[in-house]
């Protein structure tokens, strides 16, 4: 089995070579390590290999996780970035401890994040999640509704809004991949027009990513491809 370090390396070259590929800059697009279900250890290891952002989805793992590398030296060099359903009895900790959350898509939950965002750490930035179309999952607000959603939050002290974030129905189908992220970019366009400070568009996992970057993605979020199976 390839080590962590050798999948980095591996999924690396990759992100370079679609970069290259469909145009976009050097380094145009961020790795996010979703290390939910998987051992603090292939943490720590992704860490050492060169990987600064986590990201986990279920609150009390992350917590867990995140209060046990407090301790280290290097704790402040990491990011975490939150990405799963947000339930309200959540929010609190969700604004202690995450840097980003990317699944936004309600202004209650945006109002509690600003609510509860100790001062002494800086802005939470957040991405909206959308749902579109064809989406299976309740998650993510209507594409139609983002923009007096963005509107609300900008109003909300302790919160910068930075982008948008889509999980599409899996497709094996490349075309059909690049079709639905190509509905995300417009959409991403559109509300950069509006705000200088949207500069994150959230989309591709371990099955999508090329196809993400074909249309525009700033940040691929990948689980699988790094770290193996989950738990
Ligand atoms: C689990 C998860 C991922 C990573 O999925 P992989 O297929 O393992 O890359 C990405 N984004 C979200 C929102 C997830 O929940």
């Amino acid at each position: 089995m390839p080590s962590i370090a050798e999948n980095i390396s591996a999924v690396s070259r990759r992100l370079s070579q679609f970069e290259q590929q469909y145009e976009r800059g050097p380094d145009s697009v961020k790795l996010l390590a979703v290390s939910k279900k998987q051992a603090l250890e292939k943490v720590v290891l992704a860490h050492k290999a060169g990987l600064d952002h986590f990201a986990e989805s279920y609150v009390n793992e992350a917590v867990e996780k995140i209060g046990a590398l407090q301790t280290q030296e290097d704790f402040n060099t990491y990011c975490w970035h939150f990405i799963g359903p947000i339930q309200s009895n959540k929010t609190r900790l969700i604004s202690q401890y995450f840097d980003w959350v990317h699944s936004v898509d309600r202004i209650k939950i945006a109002q509690r994040l600003s609510q509860q965002r100790p001062d002494e750490h800086e802005p939470l930035k957040l991405c909206i999640q959308v749902n579109l179309s064809g989406e299976a999952t309740k998650s993510g607000v209507h594409p139609d509704a983002i923009a007096p959603l963005a509107e609300a939050i900008m109003e909300l002290p302790r919160l910068q809004l930075r982008g948008l974030m889509a999980i599409p129905a899996p497709s094996s189908e490349f075309t059909q991949q690049r079709a639905i992220f190509a509905q995300l970019r417009q959409i991403f366009w559109e509300l950069q027009a509006h705000y200088a400070q949207i500069d994150t568009l959230s989309m591709g996992m371990s099955a999508d990513f090329e196809a993400a970057i074909a249309e525009g993605s700033t940040l691929v979020r990948l689980g699988t491809a790094l770290f193996g199976q989950r738990q």
